[in-house]
């Protein structure tokens, strides 16, 4: 008799589709039930080009080497550091900083800002999270918002432990602290390390994200116990010994992710679009994308912008 497939509707239908049961129960479930904050039984799958599935790379991979595969097998970086490019495009434009906005009159074309001031505009290219955008102009799409998580990440600079992994990062199916990725930003450039420390390479830092259900963020006490529970566990694991500095950083919109048939990010496109607002980004358009997308997405809509406001010859 033919066996039946079961519909792939949520993240986990197409995890154990494309994966079988195997795979599933000793990496993907549990990593997925960390890096979604659980809800990868209720979110539609996406970014299936993060997992690509090639059945005769996995047995060679059995007995072999394989070539690399992934979205990020291979990338850039700027040689002077990140910071630097974004400083020098910084450098080009006017920005004010510490302008919170916490409301869009979309009526009077008017935002209004934290510290109690305010802005007209004619056009907006907003990289507010999408659900937030929504909010803060009181426009109703008559759904519901599809669902974001939030991520703690947590660096730390510390001796090298005895099993520090060599890799870039790590993906963690199952950690007592509860992270489920460890990066090693020394791996990837000695001068992620204090210069004294790049000769001896007896250093090490990295990052450790946790993932929440979107906005449940913990109180302090909650957060440095989870901070203590990281760090003894990565030293338990030997990937690091003493801990010389440690700061944790609060996402609150990471991963944004959709409900299965869900018209809501659609929608509020449109009505953000009808009232002269245009999400630009990664967490204004609700997708999963680097940091090169997101500067080529801000390039492409500043060159219009300027385009469009040249006069007529
Ligand atoms: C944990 C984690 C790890 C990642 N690792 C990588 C990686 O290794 N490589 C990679 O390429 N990408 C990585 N990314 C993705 C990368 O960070 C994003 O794709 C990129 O930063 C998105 O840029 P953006 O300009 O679209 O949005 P953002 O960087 O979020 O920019 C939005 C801007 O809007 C501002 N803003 C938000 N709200 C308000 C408000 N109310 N008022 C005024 N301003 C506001 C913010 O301050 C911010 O400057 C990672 C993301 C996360 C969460």
């Amino acid at each position: 008799a033919q066996q039946t497939r079961k519909e792939v509707v949520t993240m986990a239908d197409w995890l154990r589709a494309n994966f079988g049961p195997t795979l599933c129960e000793l990496f993907f479930e549990p990593f997925h039930e960390l890096y979604t904050a659980g809800l990868f039984r209720e979110i539609a799958p996406q970014d299936a080009y993060k997992t690509p599935v090639n059945l005769s790379l996995v047995i060679r991979g059995a007995f072999d080497d394989v070539p690399p595969v992934g979205y990020n097998a291979t990338f850039v970086y700027p040689e002077k550091g990140l910071n630097v490019l974004a400083q020098r495009m910084a450098k080009r434009c006017q920005i004010q900083y510490g302008k919170r906005v916490v409301k869009i009159d979309v009526e009077n074309h008017e935002l209004f800002f934290e510290d109690g001031t305010g802005a007209r505009y004619e056009t907006l290219i907003s990289t507010l999270p999408l659900n937030q955008a929504l909010e803060m102009t009181g426009l109703e799409v008559g759904e519901p918002a599809d669902p974001y998580t939030s991520v703690l990440v947590l660096n730390i600079g510390a001796k090298r432990g005895p099993k520090c992994p060599s890799e870039h990062w790590v993906y963690v199916p199952r950690s007592k602290a509860g992270f489920h990725r460890v990066g090693f930003y020394s791996n990837v450039d000695v001068s992620f390390l204090p210069k004294n420390a790049r000769e001896r390479n007896d250093r090490v830092s990295i990052y450790v994200e946790r993932a929440y259900p979107g906005g449940q963020r913990p109180n302090d006490t909650g957060m440095d116990e989870y901070c203590q529970t990281a760090i003894a566990e990565l030293q338990n694991w030997g990937w690091i010994g003493e801990v010389e500095v440690a700061d944790a950083t609060w996402i609150e919109a990471a991963y944004t992710w959709s409900k299965p048939g869900s018209r809501w990010r659609q929608k509020a496109f449109k009505v953000l679009e009808e009232h002269d607002i245009y999400p630009v980004g990664r967490y204004a358009r609700w997708v999963f994308q680097g940091i090169a997308d997101s500067v080529r997405d801000g390039l492409l809509a500043g060159s219009a912008f300027i385009s469009n406001n040249k006069p007529e010859k």
